[in-house]
This record gives C-alpha cells, structure tokens and sequence, in this order.
C-alpha cells in the first residue's frame, strides 16, 4: 500500500512539472537540498506569501510540515544512526492558496559521521540466553515495535524540547559503536544523562505514553509519541509516574530514574525516533525551532 502512496506521488510529480512552472514560481522559496549527518536531523522550510499547505515524501515516509512563521512551513528529517550514506530525493508539494499544486525533487544526502568506540562489561547474567531470557528479550521487541508501528498522524509537540533531566552531557554518547563483555553489538541508540537515582523525569514536550512497562534491557521504560511520527523513550528507571495511554504536558514528570535493565550504573538513557529513524535526542534540543501559529 506504501509503495503504492509513493508510486501515486512520484507520478503526480511528473504529471504536474508543466502545471507548476507555467504556475507563478516566484512565490515559493524551495530548499536547494538537504543534508543530514548519520543520527541526525534537519528542520526543512518553505517560504512563500501565498503558501497554504506542504507534504513531502522520502523513500515511503511521507512527512508533515507545520507552521513556523508568517508565509513559512518547516518539518524536520533525520538519519538513521545506521542509514547508509548516499544521495536520494526528498518529493515536494506545495499548494497556495489558490489550490494550485506545485512540486519539486530536492536532493536529499544521507552522510557518514564517524562514532567512536567504547569497550565495557555486564553482568554475565545478561549474556547468558536461558530460555527465559529469550522470552524476555521477545517481549520487550514486541512492545517496542507494537508502539513504533502505530504512530499518532498528527503534531502534538509544540515549541522547543526541553532536558528531561537536569543534567548538560558535555558530549552525547549516541551512536557509540559498543564491544559489550568482549563481543561487538549494536551501535548505542540513545544519550545517557548522569542522574542519581530519584532524578524526577520530566516529558521533553508534549504528548501520550504509549508504552510504559518493564523490560530486559531497557529495565523500567516509559515511551512518548508526540505525534507525525516522532518518539521519545526513557530507560532505566525506578519509579513510573504516568500511566499507559496518559496524554503528558511537556515538562510533566513521567518517571524516576533509576538503574535497572542492563546498565553499568544509575543513568538516564534518552532516546528519540523520528519517522523510524534513530536519532540523538540532543538534537531535539539543538535544531528545532519554535512552531509558530497564526493569530
Ligand atoms: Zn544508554
């Protein structure tokens, strides 16, 4: 059905080029391409008087822009920490507020950065695969893949993200390829915020906890949708202070930190995903302007 959406874009696409140059071209400023490091992401904006709405389509995500000031509309796109670098495109659809419908291929790259190593030791109760463990295991990549394929269409999230912990990481530890008890695994997909245990967490903006729950390796785990496809997770923690299926204000403690599921000590591990792709929450912090509504 996906591919379908995409095939049916690409083809109006083409369909309409003729329609959109004899149209007036001036009034719309098109972004000249995107860029996007491995495990980051972009804001992406349209300007134009006479704009009125804006959807984009990369491979078979369709994206959602917004308002983020007078005559202007902004999404924003990431990379997967493990998206392989390369060149595609980024489908474009204006309308102004005629209805008329203009659309553009903006070249989108994907590039390489270059994540560090970090060596470190578990509990071999956490290496050891008894078929209970396996199960475990199970369950908690059932849940997570349960909430991420149901994703709220719509915007919850308004304004600038905030810290979910009190703590400033000098450096993100997101993306660090790991040797875990001797063995390479996969790339660490979150920031870890130093909080003793009983740091109150507080929701980076708005949204619902999809998931709140129990697991393996993330231990005590709340997760956020906020809604056009972005997420925010929360791990490790000791106490949970919303419960499943909650609408949460930003700003609003969803939990206490803590040290459980596979850690090395007490910590805060935030993640974020946007549009499936696994990207650094401090990015949220660092690249997302202000959504402006109009008055
Ligand atoms: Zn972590």
């Amino acid at each position: 059905m996906r591919s379908l959406h995409a095939l049916a874009f690409f083809a109006a696409l083409h369909l309409c080029g003729e329609v959109a140059r004899a149209a007036d071209l001036g009034k719309i400023v098109w972004p000249k391409a995107v860029d996007v490091h491995q495990g980051e992401l972009v804001e992406v904006k349209l300007k134009g008087n006479d704009l009125a709405a804006v959807e984009g389509q990369i491979g078979n995500e369709k994206i959602g822009f917004y308002p983020s000031g007078p005559g202007m509309l902004a999404t924003i796109v990431g990379a997967d920490v493990e998206a392989k670098p390369g060149s595609s495109k980024i489908f474009l659809k204006a309308t102004d507020s005629s209805g008329n419908e203009h659309y553009r291929e903006i070249p989108f790259k994907i590039k390489a950065k270059a994540f560090r190593q970090e060596s470190f030791n578990v509990p071999p109760n956490f290496d050891r695969m008894s078929p209970e463990t396996i199960e475990e295991i199970r369950r908690e990549q059932a849940a997570f893949t349960r909430v991420f394929a149901a994703p709220n269409p719509d915007r919850m999230w308004d304004g600038s993200f905030v810290r979910p912990v009190p703590h400033e990481a000098s450096a993100s530890s997101f993306g660090f390829r790991r040797i875990i008890n001797g063995t390479r695994r996969a790339p660490h997909t979150g920031t870890d915020l130093s909080a003793p245990i009983g740091t109150e967490v507080v929701a980076s903006n708005h949204g619902r906890a999809v998931l709140v729950g129990n697991f393996f390796f993330a231990g005590g785990s709340v997760v956020l949708d906020h809604g056009s496809g972005l997420f925010t997770m929360y791990f490790h923690l000791s106490e949970f202070r919303v419960e499943e299926g909650a609408m949460v204000k930003k700003g609003d403690v969803v939990a206490l930190s803590g040290a459980t599921g596979r850690v090395t000590g007490p910590h805060l591990h935030w993640g974020a995903r946007l549009l499936n792709a696994r990207i650094d929450p401090l990015e949220l912090l660092k690249k997302i302007s202000r959504v402006w509504e109009p008055t």
